[in-house]
């Protein structure tokens, strides 16, 4: 699928000496996995390119993956190609200095918001950009070296992004480029360690979530994570924004929220949205968000504003509810 797109892109990378990828802000295992799996192929198969991934802030959860490169004279970025991974819009690009880049690819599996860069390779029914990435080995597997490095930051964002092979989006080639990259060998017991264990103060929290999480009329969980929660069990804003994926097992609730108070002056409260059968990227679109059907992201700028997104999501929710009948 998407051959001629894949093969321009290859193009456009031989024809660089110096490359620099690019991920979002608040960066998950997939866009970090992404750009650094990238990365390692890349050098890999053309040690003597320059391929840089600089980014300030990866998640704490994710550090286990090593430290991207320093900043570089912004001057380097003129001549350079730009590959942005798993990013719908320009504005949620997180290292601003990809504007210099003479030219600028775009590889996302999100629904488009906006259009940019030249080519665009957009596969939204993909489980991971790293799905993607992999499907660009296994098409130029005769050209590309894979190492387990870059298998393993691969596997990294396919597993976390498509919650261990179990949302939707999951099918057969989602499995074969995990088996590829398996083939590449992957410790997975110690990365699934490093990725899932947790700290006893966090089981704590999660305690306190299930005491006073709220359901909706129609079955939207939802929980307001405001400062003094965050400071009460010493969470970061990661680790506070974490407790959405403890909500997804109620029977009845396809959508479950939460709230997090990011403390900023503007008054902007994070909101994660995720569903099951029924899709709220549209909510997410029109609370300054986005994202993929079943999980989006979104900011909202009052406690007024969240309940009016949690009243929609209700009404979203008791529509589907009406009209659908496969729903657990
Ligand atoms: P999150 O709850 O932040 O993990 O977001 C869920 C999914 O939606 C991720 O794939 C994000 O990259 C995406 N997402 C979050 N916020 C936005 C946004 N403002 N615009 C587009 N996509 C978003």
């Amino acid at each position: 699928m998407n051959f001629e797109i894949k093969q321009a892109i290859l193009e456009k990378i031989k024809e660089y000496d110096r490359i620099f990828l690019f991920r979002h802000i608040r960066n998950d295992g997939d866009c970090v996995g992404a750009t650094k799996g990238f990365q390692a192929l890349l050098k890999a198969t053309w040690p003597e390119k320059e391929i840089y991934l600089i980014d300030s802030d990866t998640a704490a959860y994710l550090a286990f993956l090593g430290p991207e490169d320093a900043p570089v004279d912004e001057s380097l970025y003129d001549d350079a190609l730009g590959i942005v991974l798993d990013t719908a819009s320009e504005a949620r690009i997180s290292n601003k200095n990809y504007k210099r880049c003479k030219e600028l690819i775009k590889i996302d599996h999100h629904i488009p918001v906006e259009t940019y860069g030249d080519p665009v390779w957009v596969e939204e029914h993909r489980s991971s950009c790293c799905e993607m990435i992999v499907d660009f080995y296994q098409t130029f597997s005769d050209e590309l070296v894979l190492t387990s490095e870059a298998a393993t930051y691969l596997y990294t964002g396919m597993v976390t992004d498509s919650g261990r092979f179990k949302y939707d989006g999951v099918n057969g080639d989602t499995l074969r480029a995990a088996a590829t990259l398996l083939d590449a060998g992957i410790n997975t017991e110690l990365l699934y360690a490093q990725l899932y264990l947790e700290e006893f103060s966090f089981y704590k929290f999660k305690a306190y979530i299930y005491e006073n999480m709220q359901i909706t009329e129609h079955g939207v969980a939802y929980l307001y994570v405001d400062k003094e929660m965050q400071e009460r069990f010493n969470l970061t804003l990661e680790e506070a924004s974490a407790c959405v994926n403890t909500m997804d097992k109620i029977r009845g609730c396809i959508s479950w929220i939460v709230f997090i108070d990011t403390g900023n002056a503007d008054g902007a409260i994070r909101v994660r949205l995720r569903s099951r059968f029924v899709h709220i990227n549209s909510i997410a679109e029109k609370h300054n968000g986005g994202g993929h059907a079943c999980a989006s992201g979104a900011t909202v700028y009052s406690r007024a504003e969240m309940n009016m997104l949690i009243r929609e999501t209700d009404a979203l929710v008791k529509e589907y509810k009406e009209t659908h009948e496969d729903w657990l």
